[in-house]
């Protein structure tokens, strides 16, 4: 008898243990909500906003071109480019989407300047220069 009341326990402990492991599992598998968003401005107005995936997907569609640029939802002017936040400067630099754009800040990744091929004293010091920053 006391052999068998020892075997009833552990298997309620196994079931309590099997019960706690499967509420356990289902917590894990929370799904995630979160959309991913891009950045956007409109190069008419200056106006900055955010887009997630399907609404920029929803603005490919009703683009002529389907592609860049789309709407600005402040101005109603098909000027609006995809931005990307610079982390030195803090400021909003368009993507390579725009044409003319190099896909870098311009403030802290300027493009080559041709005052940059100087003697080889000059070049030097410059270099210097824009490593140091
Ligand atoms: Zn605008
Ligand atoms: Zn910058």
């Amino acid at each position: 008898m006391k052999g068998r009341k020892i075997a009833l326990v552990v298997g309620c402990l196994l079931l309590a243990a099997g019960i706690v492991y499967f509420f356990w599992g289902e917590d894990d598998e929370v799904p995630t909500q979160n959309q991913a968003t891009t950045n956007w401005k409109c190069d008419a107005c200056g106006h900055l906003f955010k887009l997630t995936d399907d609404e920029f997907y929803k603005e490919l569609v009703a683009s002529p071109t389907g592609n860049a640029p789309l709407i600005c939802p402040k101005c109603q002017k098909r000027d609006a480019w995809m931005v990307a936040l610079c982390p030195k400067c803090n400021e909003w630099y368009y993507g390579i989407g725009k044409p003319g754009a190099t896909g870098m800040c311009p403030r802290c990744s300027p493009p080559p300047k041709e005052e940059t091929i100087v003697d080889d004293s000059g070049s030097e010091s410059k270099r210097r220069t824009i490593s140091n920053y």
